[in-house]
């Protein structure tokens, strides 16, 4: 009995004593593992908290330039160039709401001083300040040409862009001498004419930057710097049809172009109600119904010929029949600039103004005057949108130019990104695929879309030199005395 006791105590005190170490043990690792568990969850918590700030930030970007959540995830760093542009370069748009992600807003207009009948210069420049993502082309250029510096007229009109405030003089006078550079009539303490002076501007920037100077290459306007392209922002390409009744055959030319110039029409010449070809056919067959409508349907308008005078240059058989040819735009640009033509001779054959009243919409349709044979396009991408007018006011050989600018407007953010990004075309390529399309076309039938117009709140400016007050839409639309729309695509 002893001996039973000695055994039982010998192992039963053991057992049980290893038996509670293990326990012991067993309760302090879960206990040690459950404290990590729950530190883990505080950490990933706490992460997800921050990751979703990052996120909500980037979303905040995003909404205003990608309009896409996974580029949001990319973080910060990734090298989407509107967001660089807005983000590090600046830029007179500030206001950007995230809940508006649609809307694009600047800040109001800063008046420019008069240099010396310099109404003129100073109207073309307030539409070009308000023109979206033209200083951010021209302060990624600043960044990522080599030449910049030798680029006279690119430089100093980013330079007074850059000048948010009225003592902007030095750089006003800048610009106004490189412009001189090219074209000396300007800044002469004479009038000069507002639209000549834009393209002049227009056409001098993109000619820098196409030739560069001596010493340095010249910069790839074309693709783009970092993916915006200065030139796609106001240049668009017009396709000229020829059919001819005897062959059948389909030829057409391609043409770029940085503004438009219309006639004033009071009547449109309606012999064309039925198309003699159905290759030459728009995008939609609707009436113009506003004069700057009726503008842009006399310069696009059928001309017809006899088949002796303008023969086939596809087979070179001089046909019978007659011969058309219609120019259309191929690619409407994102900005849209309509001068309209107001010179006129009058009975002594001297050149006056029309000072006739036009109308014209704040948004309308570009779906008339666009060619079929671009098969990327559709009436519902072609609204264009007022949002900035040049007045002059008075007689041909003085009188005064100012300007209205609509500072807060609707931005359709990858339709803008797949224009301003948009690759050269290559016209020759381009032209046998289009000749073959219209040639087949002529065979099928199809139907024209409508047209979606939406409602903006707008804040409209009247900017005459130095002088800024806000503005109504009524004031602006169909003003009696236009001279230069600006129009960018809705
Ligand atoms: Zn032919």
């Amino acid at each position: 009995m002893e001996t039973l006791s000695i055994i039982l105590l010998c192992v039963f005190i053991p057992v049980t004593v290893l038996l509670s170490i293990c326990l012991l043990c067993i309760h302090s690792y879960w206990k040690r593992k459950w404290k990590s568990i729950t530190k883990e969850n505080d950490i990933e918590a706490k992460g997800d908290i921050k990751i979703g700030n990052q996120s909500k930030e980037n979303v905040k970007h995003t909404l205003r330039f990608q309009g896409r959540l996974e580029d949001a995830q990319r973080g910060p760093s990734h090298q989407d160039p509107t967001f660089v542009a807005d983000e590090k370069l600046g830029g007179r748009k500030k206001k950007q709401k995230v809940e508006e992600s649609k809307l694009f807003e600047f800040d109001p207009p800063i008046g420019n001083k008069n240099l010396g009948n310099t109404c003129f210069f100073n109207s073309s420049l307030q539409a070009l300040y308000f023109t979206k993502f033209f200083e951010d082309a021209l302060s990624l250029l600043k960044v990522s040409a080599p030449n910049f510096q030798n680029l006279k007229l690119t430089k100093s009109v980013l330079e007074l862009l850059e000048k948010k405030n009225v003592n902007h003089t030095q750089e006003l006078r800048s610009v106004l001498n490189a412009v001189r550079n090219i074209n000396n009539q300007f800044g002469r303490g004479t009038q000069e004419d507002s639209y000549e002076l834009l393209n002049t501007l227009l056409g001098g920037i993109l000619d820098e930057l196409q030739n560069g100077d001596r010493t340095c290459k010249p910069i790839d306007v074309d693709s783009g710097v970092n993916g915006i392209s200065l030139k796609n922002l106001f240049t668009g390409i017009f396709i000229t049809i020829y059919v001819y009744d005897s062959c059948n055959d389909v030829e057409v030319d391609f043409e770029e172009f940085t503004t438009l110039s219309i006639p004033i029409a009071d009547n449109i010449d309606q012999n064309f109600k039925k198309l003699p070809h159905r290759g030459l056919q728009t995008i939609s067959s609707e009436d113009p119904r506003f004069d700057i409508e009726k503008g842009l349907a006399v310069l696009t308008q059928i001309e017809d010929y006899e088949e002796s005078d303008l023969p086939c240059r596809v087979c070179n058989i001089e046909g019978t029949g007659k011969a058309y040819r219609r120019m259309l735009v191929f690619t409407p640009p994102p900005v849209l600039v309509i001068h309209i033509d107001r010179f006129k001779m009058n009975d002594f054959n001297r050149l006056t103004k029309n000072a006739q009243r036009l109308k014209y919409p704040r948004i309308f349709n570009m779906a008339k005057f666009c060619s079929v044979a671009n098969t990327e396009l559709s009436t519902n991408s072609l609204n264009y949108e007022l949002y900035a007018v040049v007045v002059h006011s008075g007689a041909l050989g003085g009188g005064h130019y100012y300007a209205y600018v609509n500072t807060t407007r609707m931005h359709d953010v990858e339709k803008w990104q797949e224009h301003l990004k948009r690759s050269p075309l290559d016209l020759e390529k381009l032209k046998s695929n289009v000749e073959e399309f219209l040639r087949k076309r002529h065979e099928f039938q199809d139907d024209s879309g409508q047209t979606e117009v939406c409602k903006v709140k707008d804040s409209w400016f009247y900017v005459s030199d130095e002088s800024v007050c806000s503005a109504s839409v009524d004031e602006v639309i169909s003003h009696k005395d236009a001279y230069i729309l600006f129009y960018e695509v809705h």
